[in-house]
Parts: structure tokens; sequence; C-alpha cells
């Protein structure tokens, strides 16, 4: 479910960003009006309210879909910057001065390395994480006989927490990558590629599904099969470019006719399928107004063409092949009988 929201990375992270960035952003602001701004903190208060501005603008830009990887890496640099002085300033005025713990700010750390890897992908994001781990580590290492003993613990924690983080972004990153992978391939081994309606494999899922349903619940569907006429001369005529778009242009054509619960795809070559619930009758008439449609249409490159067309209804005792084999005969006698029309076979 999770993967299938977000089909690419991209979608993820800016998503993930419009979400955190407005916390980080009131965060940021409670930061700035809980502090004394004195000469000692001046530093801190120019970075806390360049970021909170950067953080708005960053958000509009992101909210509108702009200069989405000049923002990803704009507040990369900011945050790198901010998360090393924050540190640095913890480590050297803090615990060496007045001892204690860290403070506040290492809260703020699985965020910034979440950013890091969002950023810069799994191999840049993963260099990028620990170069900044060495930085911090090297500054707690040379002031660690200065500091009490709660302090080198808080320190420690710091550094495993930073630690586990990386790698579990690391992995999640991973994970992520191969899930979206996995329901990539999953939609397009059900598509076909040229018109981008459904392949056999799905037709073939559909009618399996379609013909259980039916033997449970002793219901019918119909199937309207159709082949375009001498479409070899298309091809001999006008070139295999635009016998594609042809094929294209034909498969938006007979979507757009049929209902939300019509089922569409390419059967092979120029052979498409509909699977329908209107019975009798009723789908013999959306076979005529398909066929019709068809002939009223011109074509990009290649103007008027016809469609033959087979009907069938499904019977209880039906396979996929039984049910199709009768679907074929109405197409082939809708050709014999001089094509552009349609034929049912009961
Ligand atoms: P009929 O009226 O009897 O159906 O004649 P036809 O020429 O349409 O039938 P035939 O089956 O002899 O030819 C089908 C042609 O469709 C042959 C093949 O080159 C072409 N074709 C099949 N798939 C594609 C495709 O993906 N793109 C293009 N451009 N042509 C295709
Ligand atoms: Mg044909
Ligand atoms: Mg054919």
């Amino acid at each position: 479910m999770f993967c299938k929201q977000f089909e690419s990375l991209d979608e993820l992270k800016r998503s993930v960003y419009l979400w955190v960035i407005p916390c980080i952003f009131i965060a940021l602001i409670l930061n700035t009006l809980m502090q004394n701004v004195d000469v000692e903190n001046i530093l801190d208060f120019i970075i806390n309210s360049t970021l909170t501005v950067w953080f708005v603008i960053s958000w509009i830009f992101l909210y509108k879909n702009r200069f989405i990887r000049f923002i990803e890496y704009s507040n990369l640099i900011l945050i790198s910057v901010y998360h090393v002085t924050t540190f640095f300033d913890a480590v050297h005025n803090y615990l060496n001065q007045i001892g204690g713990s860290l403070g506040d700010f290492i809260v703020w750390m699985p965020i910034y390395f979440m950013f890091v890897f969002l950023t810069l992908g799994i191999k840049r994001g993963f260099y990028f994480s620990i170069g900044i781990f060495a930085i911090t580590l090297t500054d707690g290492i040379t002031y660690m006989n200065r500091l009490s003993l709660v302090s080198i613990d808080s320190l420690f924690q710091y550094y495993f927490a930073s630690f586990v983080y990386i790698i579990v972004f690391l992995y999640a990153q991973h994970m992520f990558k191969s899930c979206a992978k996995v329901e990539m391939f999953k939609k397009y081994a059900y598509i076909d590629a040229l018109t981008g309606i459904a392949n056999r494999h799905q037709i073939d899922e559909w009618l399996e599904n379609k013909l259980n349903d039916c033997q449970e619940m002793h219901m019918s569907f119909s199937i309207i099969f159709f082949d375009i006429d001498h479409f070899k001369t298309v091809n001999d005529l006008y070139g295999h470019k635009i016998g594609d778009s042809v094929l294209k242009e034909l498969a938006e054509l007979i979507q757009i006719n049929l209902t939300k619960r019509d089922l569409l795809g390419r059967w092979g070559g120029e052979e498409f399928i509909v699977i329908t619930d209107v019975l009798g009758k009723d789908a013999e008439r959306l076979a005529e107004l398909l066929r019709e449609k068809v002939e009223e249409h011109s074509f990009n490159g290649a103007g008027r063409l016809t469609a033959s067309f087979g009907v069938t209804q499904s019977h209880t005792d039906d396979t996929i092949d039984s049910l199709l084999s009768r679907a074929d005969e109405g197409l082939y006698q809708s050709k014999n009988c001089g094509r552009n029309m349609v034929s049912t076979i009961c």
C-alpha cells in the first residue's frame, strides 16, 4: 500500500518535505522566541532566522513543485552547517564548560540524516553521513578527556544513535527502491507498452476471474473481439510508425466509448478485446457502436479505417479457450462477409 502510493522516490520525497518542513519551521520559531538574544548567542539567532526564512521559501517552491533539486541541496547545506555548528557549540561551550548532556538539538538528528539520504540517494547519502559523523566524532574525541562522565555518556549516546540512524536510513532507502521496482515491474507486466491498455497477460487474468465469478454466481458476461481491416496495407503504405500511432489512437477511441465497468485490452497485433457485463442484444449494440466510431474516425496519417467484430456471451461450462474461439469465429464470419461488420455467435 505504501509503495503503491508513491511510485517514485521523488514523489515520496516531496510529500515528506511538505510535512516535515512546517514542523521544523515551528520548532525553529519556538527556539528563537525562547532564547534571550544577547551578544553570546547572536550567531544562533542569525542561523535560526536564516533557516526559518529559507524554510518558508523552500516550502512554497516545494508546494509549487519548482526548483526541487536546488531547494533540496540548499536545505542540505544549511542544515549540515546548522548541525555541525550546533554540535561544536554544544561540545565546546556547554559540555566542556558547564557539563551535562548535549541538549535538545539531537532530537532532530534523525530528520537530518533523513534529509541527507533523501537528497543524495543511497551511496552518496551514506558517504556524506559518514563524513559528518566523522567530523563530530573527531571533535568529541578531542575534548573527551576534559569532560565529565555524564557528558561523555551523552556524547556516546549521540554517536551510537547517529550510527544507527545512518544504517536504518541506508536500509530503508534500499527497501523503498526495491519495493518501488517490484511495483513497477508488476504494473508493466500487465500493460501493453505501445497502447498503454491491458495486455494479453492481464486479459487472461480478467477472463479467468470473470469465468470463476460467473460460474459461482450463475451469471454471464460478453466479450467483443475485433481486428482492424487490412491493417497490413496501412503499414505497407504509410510505414510502421503510422501503423503504431493508429493502434494507439484506436485504443484511445475505443476506451472513451466504453463505461468504467467495461474492460479493454490488446490481444496482440491489431486485435483487441472488450469484456463487458452487458448481454445479448445490448452487447451486439455496443459492438455496433464501436464499429461506427472506428468507421467515422479519421486516423492521423492513415485516414479512414474500419474494423471487424465478433461477439459472444459466456456459458457456465466455458473455458477461456472455448469462449475466445466463439468470439474468434464471429470475427472470422465478419471478415468473410466483407469486413466492417459485427457477427454474434451464441
Ligand atoms: P484483415 O483485414 O484480414 O485483418 O487484414 P490485415 O492486413 O489487417 O491482417 P493481417 O493479420 O494479415 O496483418 C496484420 C498486420 O498487423 C501484420 C503486422 O505487420 C501488423 N502488426 C501487428 N502488430 C503491429 C504493431 O505493433 N505495429 C504495427 N505497426 N503493425 C503491427
Ligand atoms: Mg486485421
Ligand atoms: Mg489480425
